[in-house]
């Protein structure tokens, strides 16, 4: 990522890193990622803390979504005809969704310049890639599909006999050249593919970390275009409206000792056990580093004091009751779609909204008219969880679950309602604007 700043004007900062000195000023707007794949962005609060209490006002989000990912041997030649791509399941996708799309590859391509490794991003721009069903009359004719994610789930990236005729014209590299043995383990017309598009040499390429996706873009549908149909939105749809939210917050800054931030982890699929991951030290040590920069002379006992009175809104997006299985939800629990956010409670702690936490969360919706939905998972069903319950944990913050109703999650396309976008927007505005208001007003502590 280049050097940029949260909305590129003269109160931001240029991107730092982690392993940097950090001297913070009150009033500017920073932003790093780790791994290119976490992304914490911030504003630092423009006064000095009263009493040694700052505050924290956090939107966290993951930015990762189940997928099939190349393996590092991606390789499988003329198996039936074909050339295939070798893939590895991540996360829990709704795998037979991925079936009969137009698909295609992204990600990110390690690349050595000049004896330097960088990361540059890639993505074919059409569909080179397609996972076909298995016709019905060679089925049991029942209609159930059950892929075995080994040997169903290999994308065809070409037909052998063509893909041979196109890869004479490209010349090998051969050993000496390739000291990567890329070659040995991806197609050199992929290769080849991949270095003309990036403007780089063949020998350039050291790795990658490629995704197969969607090729469609998002799109509205719905007769008045009332649904948004995209990959992942679980959960770059709240990741993206909290982006634009804290843009939104740097402009129209108040003087306070708050810092406002947005905390987007990769690697929630996984269960979040990363460097990059919410279960990781990320939260407590950046925050600390936040209050140790802004506040050198206080001392980490109001570090702790601060972290008492902060607050984590982790938002994820939540299962919307669907028309066609509606036995799926508790009737009293069973958020509608364009009908309002979801605070989501969970008695065994797979979401860390308590009574307190959740009552000042309605209350911030109240103030700005975003109408509030309730839910809790059947007691005979599972529960999925979020990135609350870890950072909750972790950093000892009050901490409150919630998210836009949605349909489909972990399918290859999801689907919501516009509207909640809308109020999810003006939701995470009114957390960061007027939360202390809010809180203090409730709280006697
Ligand atoms: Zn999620």
């Amino acid at each position: 990522m280049p050097n940029q700043s949260i909305n590129g004007d003269n109160r931001s900062q240029p991107i730092f890193n982690c392993s940097d000195e950090w001297n913070l000023e009150g009033g500017k707007s920073y932003f790093f990622t780790r791994n290119n794949s976490t992304l914490v962005a911030f504003i630092a609060g423009s006064q000095a803390p009263a009493n040694g209490v700052s505050l924290f006002k956090i939107i966290g989000c993951h930015t990762d979504s189940p997928v099939l990912k190349l393996a590092p041997v991606s390789k499988l030649n003329d198996r039936a005809g074909f050339q295939q791509l070798g893939v590895l399941l991540y996360g829990g996708g709704l795998w037979h969704t991925w079936f009969d799309r137009d698909l295609t590859l992204a990600g990110k391509i390690i690349v050595n310049e000049d004896g330097k490794l960088v990361s540059k991003y890639w993505r074919a721009n059409e569909p080179i890639l397609k996972v076909p069903n298995l016709a019905i009359h060679l089925t049991d004719r029942t209609g159930k599909f059950e892929p075995n994610k080994e040997s169903h789930t290999k994308p065809i990236l070409a037909s052998s006999i063509v893909d041979q005729l196109f890869g004479e014209e490209i010349e090998s590299l051969g050993a000496e050249k390739d000291r990567y043995r890329i070659e040995d383990k991806h197609f050199k017309t992929l290769l080849n593919r991949i270095s003309q598009d990036l403007k780089i040499e063949r020998t350039q390429i050291v790795d990658f970390e490629i995704n197969v996706i969607d090729s469609q873009p998002s799109q509205l549908v719905g007769l008045h275009k009332e649904f948004i149909s995209s990959p992942r939105l679980d959960n770059l749809g709240s990741s993206l409206v909290s982006l634009d939210a804290i843009i939104e917050a740097n402009q129209n800054q108040k003087d306070n000792a708050e810092v406002s931030m947005i905390m987007l982890f990769d690697h929630e699929e996984i269960g979040s056990t990363s460097t990059q991951g919410a279960d990781s030290n990320m939260a407590a040590v950046i925050t600390q580093r936040i209050f140790e920069s802004l506040s050198p002379q206080l001392r980490m006992s109001d570090y702790q004091r601060s972290m008492r009175r902060s607050f984590l809104l982790s938002a994820d997006m939540a299962h919307g009751l669907h028309p066609n299985y509606s036995d799926k939800h508790q009737p009293q629990h069973a958020p509608k779609i364009h009908e309002g956010i979801v605070i989501k409670t969970n008695v065994n702690q797979s979401y860390a909204t308590d009574t307190v936490s959740a009552t000042i969360i309605r209350e911030l919706a109240a103030k700005v008219g975003v109408p509030m939905q309730d839910f809790v998972v059947r007691n005979d069903s599972p529960c999925g969880s979020t990135i609350g319950p870890m950072m909750a944990a972790n950093a000892g913050i009050k901490t409150c679950d919630i998210g836009a109703p949605m349909l489909g999650m972990h399918s290859i396309r999801e689907t919501c309602g516009v509207i909640d976008l809308v109020y999810y927007r003006k939701l995470f505005l009114s957390f960061l604007g007027d939360y202390s208001t809010v809180s203090n007003s409730l709280l006697s502590e």
